[in-house]
């Protein structure tokens, strides 16, 4: 399925993720600490270039 045996280089500990990278619990963990904020902040300024169009805003208004 695509996943690589891979060492957290947080934790150090084996894991098998879909890519190199923080083990799911230390992601959930990063998240919960500081990931949240730019995750957020990366997808809003990710929407207007995709969503926010003139009909967007005419059928909010509607
Ligand atoms: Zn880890």
């Amino acid at each position: 399925m695509g996943e690589l045996m891979i060492e957290c280089p947080r934790c150090g500990d084996p894991a098998t993720e879909a890519y190199y990278g923080p083990c799911t619990s230390c992601r959930t963990e990063l998240r919960a600490t500081l990931g949240g904020d730019a995750t957020d902040m990366a997808a809003v300024e990710y929407e207007p270039k995709m969503n926010v169009t003139p009909n967007a805003v005419a059928l909010k208004d509607d």
